[in-house]
């Protein structure tokens, strides 16, 4: 009788509250995400007998999805030992929780933790001998360095406002193991960054408020791979877009794209809904809140909730009025604006994250990684490193293959033709 009505509720997605039905639905989810994500199967497959991860302890911050899942139970497959903590406070999935403690990973985490709770949190992950840090964000990153935690002999990053802390932690004060930006593999950003938040973002949108995007005037701030995708996917559904930009050459890219580019203040009285993708902070602030169209929406899909000044809003409005789960009104001079996610970003909060195809690009340069830092941490400088080429290669090829595409090779002469520079024609 419990299964079948357990089943029903799963049949109408319902939400689950007790942890046998979380544990349940965790597994489903995972069983979905790892029917997608070939590329990272096949690795796991290649060492799931030599276990070349058996002696390493494994610390991680990431967001806490159906992928994340699977990269951890890859990882595990391949004998490490495994904690880990959320990169964000809101982006936890409850039912994944449940289903990697069964696992027996060590889950640091929960939904909307306090910020005590979350930093606490981030420190039982420091604190649990990582031999590597896994990280979305550096702010793992930075803590072990602030702590200065001995025995971690190396570490990965899985995105661009993390790539940008970690230079400052080197120049600030220089790194204590070396780390290797994974956001920087073509395999990773070209997908995930484009592609996966280009659509991830939307999903977040229509979950959260379901309105109609053809025809509606949208503000994409930032053109790097995040806008851009952000931008294409908007274009694809018939939404008017314009782009913000500091940068000249993306904003000439995104106005040869066919793109309105504009400044920021020159949208705001027109804007239906404005998306942050930039990676800085102040974007959208306390002065533009102040010419924004009445009931205008904006949202996140960049870095932290620093893009948009939700410090500000919350001042003005303790208890803003909740339209909606994640939409909130807040009453500004008269004027209603209507903050997305809390401004933290909509794709993981509003939605479910980037889907399972393209995480299995990132996750498999995630793990290819870290198997690299298993057999090199010694000769690699304490610096950050680029994804090895082979590695960035070997993914986009697994890709191909496992969607059936097969490419075409270069003959010996068109070889020659480019690296003997010397011959003529
Ligand atoms: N750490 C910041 C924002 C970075 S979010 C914060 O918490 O606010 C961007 C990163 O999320 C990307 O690099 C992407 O790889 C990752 N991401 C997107 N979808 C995901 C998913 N389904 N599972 C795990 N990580 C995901």
């Amino acid at each position: 009788m419990k299964n079948q009505s357990s089943t029903h509720k799963k049949s109408l997605g319902i939400k689950y509250t007790n942890s046998r039905d979380l544990f349940e639905t965790g597994k489903l989810s995972y069983e979905w995400a790892v029917g997608m994500m070939k590329i990272i199967t096949k690795i796991t497959d290649k060492y799931r007998k030599t276990k070349p991860l058996a002696n390493f302890k494994l610390g991680f911050c990431l967001h806490i999805t159906k992928e994340t899942s699977v990269l951890l139970m890859a990882a595990k497959a391949l004998g490490a030992h495994i904690s880990i903590c959320s990169a964000n406070p809101l982006s936890v999935q409850t039912d994944v929780i449940e289903f990697l403690r069964y696992n027996e990973i060590d889950v640091f985490a929960k939904k909307n933790p306090s910020r005590l709770e979350f930093f606490a949190n981030m420190i039982k992950v420091a604190e649990s001998n990582p031999h590597i840090i896994t990280d979305d964000g550096a702010e793992l990153h930075s803590i072990v360095h602030k702590q200065k935690i001995k025995g971690i002999l190396g570490g990965t990053e899985q995105t661009t406002s993390g790539i940008f802390r970690i230079l400052s932690l080197k120049s600030k004060t220089g790194l204590n193991y070396p780390i290797i930006g994974v956001n920087n593999a073509k395999s990773k950003h070209f997908f995930d960054n484009r592609y996966g938040t280009g659509q991830s973002t939307i999903y977040g949108l229509l979950k959260t408020l379901g309105i109609l995007i053809a025809g509606k005037k949208f503000v994409v701030c930032g053109y790097g791979w995040v806008g851009k995708g952000v931008s294409s996917c908007l274009r694809g559904l018939g939404a008017r877009v314009t782009i913000t930009e500091v940068d000249p050459i993306k904003a000439l890219e995104a106005h040869m794209n066919g793109f309105d580019v504009q400044r920021l203040k020159d949208t705001l009285p027109n804007g239906d809904c404005f998306i942050t993708c930039t990676g800085q902070r102040d974007v959208i602030t306390q002065h533009d809140f102040d010419i924004l169209k009445n009931g205008a929406f904006l949202a996140n899909a960049g870095h932290f909730d620093l893009e948009i000044d939700v410090g500000y809003l919350y001042a003005q409005n303790k208890q803003p009025v909740q339209l909606r789960p994640y939409v909130e009104s807040f009453d500004i001079k008269g004027k209603k604006i209507n903050l997305i996610a809390k401004g933290r970003v909509i794709n993981l909060v509003g939605g479910e994250g980037n889907p399972s195809e393209v995480m299995d690009l990132s996750f498999s340069n995630q793990l290819l990684s870290i198997l690299y830092i298993t057999k090199n941490y010694k000769n690699l400088g304490k610096d950050l490193h680029q994804v090895p080429n082979k590695i960035d290669e070997k993914v986009a090829k697994v890709a191909l293959s496992s969607f059936g595409i097969k490419i075409d090779k270069l003959t010996r002469e068109q070889i020659d033709y480019h690296t003997k520079a010397d011959v003529t024609y």
